[in-house]
């Protein structure tokens, strides 16, 4: 059944988030044939409505307001609203990110719609729309259909293939004035701290340390393994909490949740906590002294031996490629 389709194109930085062009993967997906609408909500963002087009949206809306500068759930819960009341879409679809989770609760919740939450493919099965999901920390996954209202998912960056940048696509970019009123929070400024490299939840590559690692020094040839290899650097709660490096990096239940192309976790025992953030990443190495470890259980690849042997010999190896 084809369906109107509208995708939320994430800015960032100055930037389209990669998982804005996944969710257009998705959106085709689940348009059967019908209409994929683009949506970006910002200041100064006209820009980017070509680039969404260029990966397989149809045509973009853009909502720009000064006070959308910065993101508020309450401002863009309101200029997405409003496309919405405009588009009267009968599919909706985010990114599972940070923004993408705290976001389509909400506008769901004023559409008095459901939502399935963080969804890793998308498949046509039987004349329904099947959304596959991870659950109980990953060691399940769930199939859920919608057979009422609104088709309202967030998708898992990293998991649906996008598709490939078409320079020549072209399709119309319109703008919808809103009046963004009553603002709860008003953010002026945010401080970010520099991160070198690539963003941890949409790398393809991660490097993760723990608590074998050792010291805050001990990240430093994963740091550069990851440099070689182009990806980001994470870690486990051990190395975090043993103050090796920020929480930010930390991956896992109650850290991020990642999905790579691969994943080399070095001096990580493979607690279950820390499985439920990368165990479906596509292919993963483990390096390992103890030949017991966990993390062997789930690893592609496994090689027992010290990480300060065995990283500094990758990178060499990997160097040559
Ligand atoms: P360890 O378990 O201490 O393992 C270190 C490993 O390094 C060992 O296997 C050892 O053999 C190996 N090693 C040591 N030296 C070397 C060397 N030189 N070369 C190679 N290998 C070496 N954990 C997470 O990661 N993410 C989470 O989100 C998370 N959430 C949690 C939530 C809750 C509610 C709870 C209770 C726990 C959570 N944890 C989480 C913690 C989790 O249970 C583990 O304690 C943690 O993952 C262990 O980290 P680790 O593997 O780095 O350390």
């Amino acid at each position: 059944m084809a369906r109107k389709v509208l995708v939320l194109g994430e800015v960032r930085d100055g930037f389209l988030r990669n998982v804005s062009f996944e969710a257009i993967g998705a959106a085709i997906l689940a348009a059967d044939g019908g209409e994929v609408v683009g949506v970006i909500v910002g200041e100064s963002i006209q820009s980017f409505g070509d680039e969404l087009i260029q990966y397989g949206a149809d045509r973009v809306v853009t909502v720009e307001d000064a006070k959308l500068g910065q993101y508020t759930s309450d401002g863009y819960a309101q200029a997405i609203l409003a496309v919405i009341d405009a588009e009267k879409p009968e599919g909706i679809i985010f990114g599972h990110t940070a923004l993408g989770k705290d976001l389509a609760p909400r506008i769901a919740g004023k559409l008095n719609s459901g939502l399935i939450s963080d969804v890793t493919s998308i498949e046509e099965a039987g004349g329904n729309l099947v959304f596959t999901r991870p659950i109980y920390s990953g060691k399940a996954f769930e199939k859920k259909i919608v057979t009422d209202g609104v088709i309202f998912a967030t998708i898992r960056p990293n998991n649906i293939e996008p598709l490939r940048k078409d320079e020549s696509r072209t399709g119309a970019v319109s703008s919808l004035r809103v009046e963004i009123k009553d603002l709860r929070a008003i953010i002026k400024d945010v401080i970010r701290k520099a991160t070198d490299g690539v963003d941890l939840s949409e790398a393809k590559v991660v490097i993760a340390g723990g608590r074998g690692v050792k010291s805050e020094e001990g990240f430093k040839p994963l740091k550069e393994l990851a440099q070689v290899l182009g990806g980001a650097v994470g870690a486990s709660r051990g190395a975090c909490d043993a103050n090796y490096c920020e929480y930010s990096l930390q991956i896992g239940q109650t850290g991020k949740v990642v999905t790579p192309d691969l994943y080399i976790a070095c001096g990580i025992s493979g607690a279950i906590q820390h499985l439920a953030g990368m165990s479906n990443s596509k292919v993963i190495v483990a390096i390992n002294k103890d030949p017991e470890a966990n993390i062997f259980k789930i690893a592609d690849y496994g090689i027992v031996g010290d990480l300060f042997e065995v990283v500094p010999l990758l990178i060499e190896e990997c160097k040559k490629l």
